[in-house]
Formats: structure tokens, sequence, C-alpha cells
């Protein structure tokens, strides 16, 4: 049986490993949160003490966590110290890709096989097993790499070597913050010019405005009935996780001497609106900033 660590069940990393042991993987689990390795072993996962006890007769180790800084200690610290040098190393979080690189140049000097694979999908498709992998790793490790992912997974693409899983994860996510704007402003308009945005939702999904944002999550409750518009904006993709994955996108743009100024626009819409106190609600609730409806 494939025996996987996984480090990190949180709102993802909950979903994923379930879906782990429910293909027979025995999943050895570890989180810092109680609650997290409590609901993680009532999904068919063993909860372990540390990470030095999950990873230990590991073939693969997926990690799930914050951020760039919590990766780069947990692999240094933990992970590289204690997991066998045979375990092939996942990380799915979403981070920088100089830490994403930083940590593959530090795993392949200890002697191990490492990729970046940050998901598109949010939450739901975390515990349905539908999630978008875009992987950075070598060519020949991708194989493995697919395997371990799959009961995960809906898609799997490498997008090059080390780093270019979490580059096309940034540009995708600065794409999706973007559009879901436009969008917002395009609604906002629409019902200030007396037009039904329902009525604009349906002409504009069949003509050139269409988009994913628009089409499959639109922001206006009605139209997109697993949208999260219509729960109140719950649940979903958080503000504050968008702002950080705008963010990511400026500093690698600086980084690169790339210019994005509308990914810089969003990012300051987004900070403005996680700081008027809605980092917690999905990002197509920034409409009703654009209609001047916060309540
Ligand atoms: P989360 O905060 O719910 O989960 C992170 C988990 O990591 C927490 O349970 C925390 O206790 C644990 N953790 C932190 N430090 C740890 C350590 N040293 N050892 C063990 N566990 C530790 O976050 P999430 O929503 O699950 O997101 C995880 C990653 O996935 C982030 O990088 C995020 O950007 C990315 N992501 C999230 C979504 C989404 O919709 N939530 C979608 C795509 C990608």
């Amino acid at each position: 049986m494939t025996r996987i660590a996984f480090i990190g069940l949180g709102n993802m990393g909950g979903g994923m490993a379930a879906n782990q042991a429910k293909a027979q993987r025995q999943v050895m689990a570890f989180d810092l949160s109680k609650a997290a390795l409590e609901k993680a072993e009532g999904a068919g996962c063993s909860p372990a003490p540390s990470v030095a006890e999950a990873v230990k007769a590991a073939d693969a180790v997926i990690t799930m966590l914050p951020a760039g800084p919590h990766v780069r200690n947990v692999y240094a610290e933990q992970i590289l110290p204690n997991a066998p040098k045979s375990a092939l190393l996942i990380d799915c979080s979403t981070i920088d890709v100089e830490s994403a690189r930083a940590v593959a140049a530090q795993a392949k000097a200890a002697g191990f096989r490492f990729a970046d694979a940050p998901v598109s999908g949010g939450v739901a498709a975390a515990e349905a097993g539908t999630l978008a992998f875009m992987v950075g790793c070598d060519d020949a490790d991708f194989a493995a790499v697919e395997e371990a992912l799959k009961p995960m997974s809906r898609v799997i693409l490498r997008a090059g070597d080390h780093g270019a899983g979490q580059a096309a994860k940034i540009c995708n996510n600065m794409v999706l913050g973007i559009s879901m704007i436009g969008v917002c402003e395009a609604l906002a308009l629409a019902e200030k010019l007396g037009l039904d945005p329902v009525k604009f939702h349906e002409i504009s999904s069949q003509s050139s405005g269409q988009c994913w944002s628009l089409t499959s999550y639109c922001p206006w409750p009605g139209p997109v009935p697993a949208a999260p518009s219509n729960r109140d904006y719950e649940g979903g993709f958080a503000t504050a996780m968008m702002l950080k994955d705008l963010k990511l996108a400026q500093e690698a743009a600086a980084k690169a001497g790339a210019a994005a100024p509308l990914g810089a626009q969003a990012e300051g819409l987004y900070a403005l609106f996680d700081g008027l106190g809605y980092g917690g609600k999905d990002f197509s609730a920034i409409l009703n900033l654009f209609r001047g409806e916060l309540t």
C-alpha cells in the first residue's frame, strides 16, 4: 500500500488528505491544529504526533501549508532531516516562486525528488477530488508526481522545471483577479444604466465579454446557482487569499522586471476591500464595492 505523509490539514489539505485515504492509501497526517487532525482521523487518516513521525516511512510527502515561510521552515527543519531519501516530496501550497525554487534546490541537494504543485479549484474541488494541479518538476519525475496526485485531481499539467508550477498559479490568479473586477464593474454599470444584470449576464456570456468570472462564477446572485454570490459570498475563494496571490504576482513582476499594471490595480482594490473587513468573503463579493452597497 502506498504510504502518504500529509502535512497541513486546513480548508484545502483536509479534503485532499481524505481523498488519499479514500483511494486506499495509508495516510499519516499532521497539523498543528488538534481539531484539523481529529477531522482527518475521522476521514480515514492516521494522526501523527509530529512532522518527523509522519514522514519517516513515507513513499510520498504532500504539504498544503499557508505561505512561503511555513514551507521553507517545515522542509528545512522537519521533512528533509527525517524522510527517507526515496520519498517523493510535493508541495501543493501557493507560495512565491523564489521559495519554491529554494526548497527544491535544498531537497535536490539532500538527494530527494521534489515538485511544486499548486492547485486551482477551491475547498469544494479539494473535497470532491477535482483539483487542477500545475506542476514544476524534473521531467523524469512527472509520472511519479501524477500517480501521487491522482486521487485529488481532475487534471494534472506539467508547467516546466522547479518553480514553474507556482509561476503558472500566480499568473492564472492574476488573470482571475483582474477579470473578476472587470465583470463586477460591468454588472454595476449595467444596473446603473437600467439594464437587468441577469439579462446582461445572459447576453455577455454569449458575446465577446464571455469569461470564467462571468459565465461560471457570476458575482451577481441568480444566473450561476453554484456560485458563492448565492450564499451571501460565504465559502469559495476568500478575498484575503486572492489578495495574497495578487501580492505574490506583483513581487514576482518586480523581481523579473515585468510590468503588470492591471494586476497592481486589482491588488489595490482587493487590499481596500480586505481593509474594509471583507477578507473572509468570497472574492466575487467585491461587486458590492462597485455598487456602493456594502453592508
Ligand atoms: P488553511 O489555513 O485552512 O490551512 C493551512 C493549515 O496548515 C492549517 O490547518 C495550519 O494549522 C497548518 N499548518 C501551519 N503551519 C504548520 C506546520 N508548521 N506544521 C503543520 N501544519 C501547519 O489554508 P488553506 O485554505 O487550506 O490553504 C492552504 C494553501 O492552499 C495556501 O497556500 C492557499 O493559498 C492555497 N489555496 C487555497 C485555496 C482555497 O480556496 N482555500 C485554493 C487554492 C489554493
